[in-house]
């Protein structure tokens, strides 16, 4: 082991080295006693930037132009800040996307919009997959039972993902919409979106991507894919912060037609008319329901500040390269003793994270945490790796996965 330690060991200062992106891990603010953030796929680290600017909004923006705010521009921020999300991790033309409630709420508005329309063409079946993450789930359970629709499901690869043959063999003329992720939270398996996509529109339905684990790690085409509807956070990979706002595309040929159930007053057609009946708005806007969350997503602009920085194709580079270390130091270090690997090794179909595998690895979650070196566990047997390419270092990487083969 100690020879195989010191190899991955110059490797890693090699590869650090060699890193590009290596001086922005300096943007971020220090996190005292961590000695390896092995979880910036679940909550990235806060920018030094992003304290500066809560501390400036709180003192100006809102201190000095109180109201008169909402005129100079909070008003619009959920569609500019959607047009700019569109524009930096998803291939999103302007008009298409906007930041608002939390990414469970959103799904709800935009599943139930596309399976309303749907039952209307005699469509009942919403297909998702047994593996994807909770809250996607219990939303199309919730949708079935309140319209009277049914869940077709595709029996996942927990180790993998679902693939564009499972899509074919399910999909058919009774289906309403496709619910899927496109990087699986638990494996990290990169799914493929134009090509599932485009079997499910040959099949007559939308599909609904849910982007939490790829917005700001793996690039996204949606207008390229010929996109429906898709929905994802800003705490992960964008750096929004704890619980920070969603956000939501709504391809500009559904908007007009998809209509969500939601309806206030901010996607209302003319919101200050304070007129007597619902009338939504005829483009993205009427995915909005009240007031926006203005405060929660000033750490946001802080991260796409940095993220139009360095554009996500290097973002991706970085984070395959990471991903790939990671890998072969569990190959070198912990697959002797026992552990699994449960995410792809192909970087094609492989997101920013790795999920590793073995019966006690509950218990060596804890003990790791206790040492400072913050990955996370997803039952029944996983420790999952995300590797933030802009905050996390190869050094780190190995610095984790050491204490991990210590605790074996
Ligand atoms: C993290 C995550 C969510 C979280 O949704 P919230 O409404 O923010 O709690 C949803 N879907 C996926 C795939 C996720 O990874």
């Amino acid at each position: 082991m100690h020879a195989d330690l010191a190899e991955q060991a110059a490797e890693a200062r090699r590869l650090d080295a060699a890193d590009p992106l290596a001086a922005y891990r300096d943007r971020f603010l220090p996190a005292e006693g961590v000695v390896a953030y092995l979880d910036g796929n679940s909550l990235g680290r806060p920018l030094r930037a992003a304290a500066e600017r809560v501390a400036r909004f709180v003192h100006e923006d809102w201190g000095t132009r109180l109201i008169r705010g909402w005129d100079e521009g909070w008003i619009d921020l959920s569609q500019q800040l959607g047009d700019r999300i569109g524009r930096l991790a998803l291939g999103a033309a302007p008009g298409q996307v906007v930041v608002a409630d939390s990414t469970t709420v959103l799904l709800y508005k935009l599943a139930r919009a596309a399976v309303d329309h749907a039952l209307t063409r005699g469509r009942r079946e919403i297909v998702l997959d047994t593996d994807n993450f909770p809250t996607d789930r219990y939303v199309a359970e919730g949708i079935a039972a309140e319209r009277g629709a049914v869940l077709r499901w595709i029996p996942a690869d927990p180790a993998a993902g679902v693939t564009p043959e499972q899509v074919a063999a399910v999909v058919g003329p009774g289906t309403a919409l496709v619910v899927l992720s496109h990087v699986a939270y638990r494996s990290g398996f990169l799914a493929d979106g134009p090509e599932i996509t485009r079997i499910v529109h040959d099949a007559g339905a939308p599909v609904l991507w849910d982007l939490s684990h790829s917005a700001g790690s793996v690039p996204v085409d949606l207008d390229g894919w010929g996109a429906d509807l898709a929905v994802g956070c800003s705490y992960k990979y964008l750096g929004g912060g704890p619980g920070a706002p969603a956000f939501g595309y709504l391809a500009t040929r559904h908007q007009g037609v998809l209509a969500q159930p939601v309806q206030g007053w901010f996607g209302h057609r003319a919101p200050f008319e304070m007129g007597p009946g619902h009338e939504p708005a005829p483009d993205v806007r009427a995915l909005l329901s009240g007031t926006p969350p203005v405060f929660a997503t000033v750490p946001l602009q802080a991260g796409l500040d940095l993220l139009d920085e360095v554009g996500i194709d290097a973002v991706r580079a970085k984070s395959v390269a990471l991903t790939g270390f990671a890998l072969r130091v569990a190959d070198a270090l912990l697959v002797p003793h026992g552990v699994r690997v449960a995410s792809p090794r192909d970087p094609r179909r492989r997101g920013g994270h790795v999920t590793l595998c073995r019966a006690d690895f509950a218990d060596v979650n804890d003990r790791l945490w206790k040492r400072g070196v913050i990955g996370d566990f997803r039952a029944p047997d996983g420790i999952r790796l995300g590797l933030a390419p802009l905050s996390t270092s190869f050094a780190e990487v190995l610095a984790g996965m050491t204490a991990l083969a210590e605790e074996l």
